[in-house]
């Protein structure tokens, strides 16, 4: 049974709670921070951030979706309005952890661990929702996939970053790999024989820099060389090439997707070389739910942190994107460190591992925590959530 729920006691209880597991949360982050896994790899941290739950009285379910790293962590009653908390816990190859998703990880555990406080008088559930690979865009695509966030009510998680801003900008991506065949031969004695498959993907990247100079200012393209050869005295058989093309406009960015095609295809004419390509990943710009931010905002507030509405230079993107197309979802950016600190540098993941990235991880939980309660509690601010939701949706 539900106890009837006094809201400002909650809410003491909630802020308690995370400040009593103050020093076991810093030393779960530091040990995720020391661990670095790649995505889908992340056992140690996985692990790690389960046992923390299950040590605290949460029913955890692992491997979820078929994803042997990601997980559900329930708590609260099983009847009425269920909120997600995002947990990323993957790191990037050579750097580490330096998307700060140690932070993310278990900012989504101690939100939890404060709301579990007040779990005999909440009138619905709360979740950790455990979701690989954010690095790939993998893991929230296979689970929203697999209907999981599609039993939630609303969605949350944070990142850290340069300033602290509740609907940062996140813009659309696809992810598209081109490989070129061409024709080996020897390079020095026969070369009329060869067609190089690497001269293919070296003109790829010199149209995308034509093209560059002729898109709307907010679009990005990037990418690396794969494999571009084996020997410098044989022409290159095969290459291939990863490129990112972004656009805040998903209409736009098939308009990009196209454009850069046509670039592969003009390269692999001009070179008698074959191309084929092939979608890795695609994610939708982030949608924040306004309703949602500004209780986040109202908590950050009480919480004596300064706020901004967007962040100064948004073009990154998430897979957060793709779940905040299926419901209500906000995706709030808490300030661990000043620019011109960047994301994926060596000086982020030291950021990530600092006091202060350990300060704001504690931020990010307790305005999660409060903007939960507040969904929970309140049935006029989740319904304002999806009644936004449904607008924008259209
Ligand atoms: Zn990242
Ligand atoms: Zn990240």
């Amino acid at each position: 049974m539900t106890i009837p729920l006094d809201l400002a006691a909650a809410e003491a209880a909630v802020l308690a709670a995370i400040d009593d597991a103050r020093d076991a949360l810093v030393a779960l982050s530091l040990d995720i921070h020391a661990h670095p896994e790649l995505g889908l790899e992340e056992r140690y941290a996985s692990a790690a951030l389960t046992g923390f739950l299950a040590a605290r009285g949460l029913e955890v379910e692992r491997g979820t979706a078929g994803l042997e790293t990601a997980f559900i962590a329930r708590g609260g009653e099983m009847t009425g309005p269920r909120i997600a908390l995002v947990a990323e816990y993957d790191a990037l190859p050579e750097l580490g952890h330096a998307c700060g998703h140690n932070l993310i990880g278990v900012a989504a555990v101690a939100a939890a661990v404060g709301l579990n406080a007040v779990s005999d008088c909440l009138p619905g559930q709360f979740a950790v929702v455990g979701a690989p690979a954010e690095e790939l865009g993998i893991g929230k695509i296979v689970l929203r996939d697999a209907g999981v966030f599609q039993t939630f009510d609303a969605a949350m998680m944070f990142h850290a970053g340069m300033d602290t801003a509740v609907a940062p900008t996140f813009i659309g991506i696809q992810r598209v790999e081109y490989d070129f065949h061409g024709a080996a031969s020897h390079a020095a004695s026969a070369p009329e024989h060869g067609a190089s498959a690497l001269n293919a993907v070296r003109l790829l990247f010199g149209y995308l820099d034509a093209l560059r100079q002729h898109v709307r200012s907010d679009s990005r393209m990037s990418g690396f060389v794969i494999n571009g050869g084996e020997a410098s005295n044989i022409v290159p058989a095969f290459s291939s090439a990863r490129l990112d093309v972004r656009s805040p406009d998903p209409a736009y960015l098939d308009v990009l997707v196209r454009r850069v095609h046509a670039c592969a295809e003009a390269a692999a004419l001009a070179t008698g070389t074959r191309m084929e390509s092939r979608v890795v990943v695609r994610i939708e710009p982030l949608l924040t739910n306004a309703p949602m931010a500004s209780l986040f905002a109202d908590q950050l507030v009480r919480l004596g942190v300064p706020w901004q509405r967007v962040q100064a230079d948004g073009a990154a993107s998430t897979d957060m994107g793709s779940i905040s197309a299926v419901l209500p979802a906000i995706h709030p950016i808490v300030q661990i460190a000043d620019a011109p600190t960047a994301w994926h540098t060596p000086a982020f993941r030291e950021a990530a591992a600092s006091p202060r990235g350990m300060e704001g991880m504690l931020i990010a939980a307790k305005a999660m925590a409060l903007t939960a309660l507040h969904l929970l509690a309140d049935p006029a601010r989740l319904r304002a959530a999806k009644d936004a939701f449904a607008a924008r949706a259209r």
